[in-house]
């Protein structure tokens, strides 16, 4: 059975020995010493300046959304997870839609002014497969219009934009570490922003809005996360240059492997302004019935697909829709992704692409 992920699993030893000081310690949560740890070895690899450590990427985007102090409407992309468009519809504001480009996926630098009313409260956006935006068209468009942008970066650890980490762009960028992620900590997820008084005012949110035993500054939540899934991360983040070099040469692997002229890698123009951490491997294909071909063929070599993302998150039965997203919708019923996960063999690579080729 070759899967569509599988997730990172360190050397156990290494985990136990973390798990000892646990043990030793006693702490087992509440911003904790690895808890520490983690945020700042992170931070300092990602180059950083403020890093949270929480719960999850979901958990990032509602305490992201409440701390921007969000209202009315949020312009974001129908080509994403759920959890984009439900946290903000959780926070009780209205997500518009705006379509994206073939190039990326990604939402439309050239859309977006369009979506803009007078009711509109932020930018929320995704780098689809971990790779970036056009960060800079929408930095002038949410400069032009004063309005904060927010990156769900969850598919993007270790891809850069212009020299630096996608984190350290927007007003907020949140990313996720749930375990089918390229970096994981099991479950868990990361706030970053460049500004001191925002991270201030998250880290009170991340734990009830505690500011001393007694004392409370502003509403909070519970989205702390443990030792025990920091001393995952830790570890786990021994191996990271590791899992990214191995996604680099599986892409490529496939690229090598199958016909270019049946079917469209993403992305599919070079891009000097990013590297990317190839957390996904989508092909576009011709339609929706060569999808289901594929799909079924490689299903029958016990190798299993994810078509992200389909359907479009204008689906939910929460969301009205009202803006003209043909290229999404397009997209959307022709993308496939194939397993992608870091000890994937160059033998299963040629079966995958082998079946794929022989069914177009
Ligand atoms: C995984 C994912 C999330 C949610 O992250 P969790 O840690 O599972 O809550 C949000 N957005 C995107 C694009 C994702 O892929």
């Amino acid at each position: 059975m070759i899967p569509i992920t599988k997730p990172f699993l360190p050397p156990i030893k290494e985990y136990k020995a973390l798990l000892e000081g646990i043990w030793k310690r006693n702490w087992l949560t509440n911003d904790g010493p690895l808890v520490r740890r983690l945020e700042e070895e992170l931070r300092e690899f990602l180059g950083v300046r403020n890093i949270i450590f929480v719960s999850s990427g979901t958990m990032a985007l509602q305490i992201s959304l409440k701390a921007l102090g969000l209202y009315g409407e949020v312009i974001t992309t129908p080509f994403s997870y759920v959890a984009t468009t439900s946290s903000i519809v959780w926070e009780g504001c209205k997500p518009v839609f705006v379509d994206i480009e073939r190039e990326t996926f990604n939402v439309d630098p050239l859309k977006i002014e369009e979506a803009i009313t007078p009711y509109t409260s932020a930018l929320l956006f995704t780098h689809v497969y971990g790779i970036p935006c056009k960060i800079d068209e929408i930095q002038k468009i949410a400069d032009k219009y004063a309005l904060p942008v927010i990156y769900d970066a969850a598919h993007a650890f270790g891809s850069k934009y212009k020299g630096r980490s996608v984190f350290d762009y927007g007003d907020i960028s949140i990313t996720s570490f749930h375990s089918t992620k390229l970096f994981h900590t099991v479950e868990g997820g990361a706030i970053f922003t460049n500004n001191d008084d925002l991270s201030e005012k998250i880290r009170l949110m991340r734990n009830f809005g505690h500011n001393g035993p007694y004392r409370f500054k502003g509403i909070g939540i519970n989205g702390k996360n443990s030792e025990f899934h920091a001393a995952m991360g830790l570890v786990n983040f021994n191996y990271i240059s590791d899992i990214l070099e191995k996604r680099g040469r599986i892409y490529h692997e496939y690229r090598k492997r199958i016909m270019p002229d049946k079917c469209l890698f993403v992305p599919n123009t070079h891009n000097k302004d990013f590297e990317w951490n190839c957390a996904y491997n989508a092909i576009l294909l011709s339609d929706m019935n060569e999808v289901k071909l594929v799909e079924s063929a490689l299903l029958k070599n016990n190798i299993y697909t994810r078509r992200y993302f389909y359907p479009l998150l204008t689906s939910l039965d929460y969301v009205k829709n009202r803006s003209d997203l043909s290229t999404a919708r397009d997209i959307s019923t022709r993308v496939l992704c194939l397993p992608m996960y870091h000890d994937l063999s160059e033998s299963d690579i040629k079966v995958i692409s082998e079946v794929i080729n022989k069914t177009l």
